[in-house]
């Protein structure tokens, strides 16, 4: 099977890149040529029951939510209400990230169960392997592990987290800079990293990035460069241990690319708002131009409870400077593993924090319809108002949940409504 992208490289237009550019209601041959140079990639549309869906460059800002059991609560029942949920409040990707329970199961049943296009991260299910197996994470071998990524793209896996870019000069750096203020916070990079210090080893899937390569361009499965050394406070922001796996990410995207094998880089994690340019500036620049995946960013550390709050600032500000995939983050984050309410939550907020970005990045194309809804607000037109709102049924429900009677202005202002009284002096 070609990849989207050698496709593309042929000058060849294929039916999922025809569904993408009537999505984004682009020219399709504009579309062949980014995904050509690696700036755009395509994720899912392989399967029968699957959308592709375009990531990269002069595409809308896609919102992923992820979704997944974990060791204390393990209910398949409720990761695939979740996954419901996160499509029926507008969600543009799935993240199946379960550690616990029957973890093939799981993601077969999801994949099936979903039209999004489903991504993983592979290390966490070699390690859950190698910790049943061997009673301990740091005896995984690499041919579990790269049993684990075969594995998983043959399920039709759209988009994979790999934590290639963490090397020991990486961990070197990391020690050097005496740790962080925030530790280690993601599973894949913390265990991978306990992996490389326990077995005094390289990793291998830096090491042996070719059979990581081969193995998703086999499947036409999207390398996802995972940030496993993100920071988890903002004062870790853009320290060295992170723009080293960042740069290497960014030479590994390059070599993927020259594999034909569609990719894109990781970025964090927590960020200040003032160093969320620089992180794209960084990532683009180095990389050739491949989508960035941004996780949130989090741009407090201290909005436990409002997280989603607190991800949709970064996701705004990220979406306006250019990132392509934003991860939806919930209420329940640092808390808890997230419910259906905290999934639909999470992804609403993300999904009207990433169209704000695309206001600025897209112009346009997507301001066209604030406008319209401007025009509507102005005339007290409620049912043009629902239309363009982005969830109009939560937007009816509340109103219909004040009702203001026969009025046509709401209980906000009632009589000194500033609509109705200006209106009639211009209108
Ligand atoms: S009553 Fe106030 S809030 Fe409601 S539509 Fe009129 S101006 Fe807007």
């Amino acid at each position: 099977m070609k990849t989207q992208l050698e496709l593309a490289r042929d000058g060849h237009i294929s039916e999922e890149m025809r569904k993408v550019a009537h999505a984004e209601g682009i020219d399709v041959e504009i579309l062949r040529q980014r995904i050509a140079k690696g700036t755009v990639v395509i994720v899912g549309g392989l399967r029968q029951n699957s959308q592709p869906v375009g990531i990269g460059d002069g595409l809308g800002s896609k919102v992923n939510a992820s979704i997944g059991t974990s060791t204390e609560i393990a209910d398949l029942g409720l990761e695939l209400r979740k996954a419901a949920v996160a499509l029926e409040s507008g969600a543009d990707t799935l993240m199946e990230l379960s550690v616990g329970g029957d973890l093939d199961k799981i993601r077969r049943t999801i994949i099936e169960a979903t039209p999004l296009p489903v991504g993983t991260v592979p290390l966490y299910q070699a390690f859950c392997e190698a910790t049943e197996r061997y009673g301990d994470p740091n005896k995984l071998t690499e041919e579990l592990l790269f049993d684990v990524l075969e594995r998983q793209c043959a399920d039709g896996v759209a988009f994979m987290a790999v934590h290639c870019g963490i090397n020991l000069y990486a961990i070197e750096r990391l020690k050097r800079q005496g740790y962080r203020h925030g530790g280690l916070v993601s599973k894949g990079g913390a265990t991978m990293v306990g992996w490389m210090l326990a077995n005094e080893r390289e990793n291998p899937l830096y090491e042996r990035f070719d059979r990581v390569v081969e193995i998703l361009k086999k499947y036409d499965t999207v390398l996802s460069l995972g940030n496993g050394l993100r920071a988890g406070a903002i004062a870790d922001s853009l320290d060295r241990a992170q723009i080293q796996e960042l740069l290497i990410n960014c030479e590994l995207a390059e070599a993927a690319r020259e594999m034909d094998c569609q990719v894109m880089v990781e970025g964090p994690g927590h960020v200040p708002l003032d160093e969320i340019e620089t992180s794209i500036i960084l990532e683009k620049k180095m990389s050739g131009g491949a989508p960035y995946y941004m996780l949130g960013p989090l741009v407090t550390d201290v909005g436990a409870g409002y997280d989603h709050i607190t991800a949709a600032i970064g996701i705004a500000m990220s979406s306006r400077y250019g990132a392509d995939l934003l991860c939806y983050i919930t209420p329940s984050e640092h808390l808890g593993l997230p419910n259906e309410e905290d999934v639909r939550i999470g992804v609403k907020a993300a999904k009207v924090a990433a169209h704000a970005g695309d206001i600025v990045k897209l112009r346009g194309r997507v301001a066209e319809r604030d406008l319209d809804m401007s025009r509507a607000r102005r005339d007290l037109d409620w049912e043009r108002q629902f239309s363009f709102a982005l969830f109009g049924d939560d937007a009816r429900a509340m109103r219909d949940s004040r009702s203001p009677g026969a009025e046509h202005n709401c209980t906000m202002c009632g009589k000194f409504c500033a609509l109705a009284n200006a209106n009639r002096h211009f209108m």
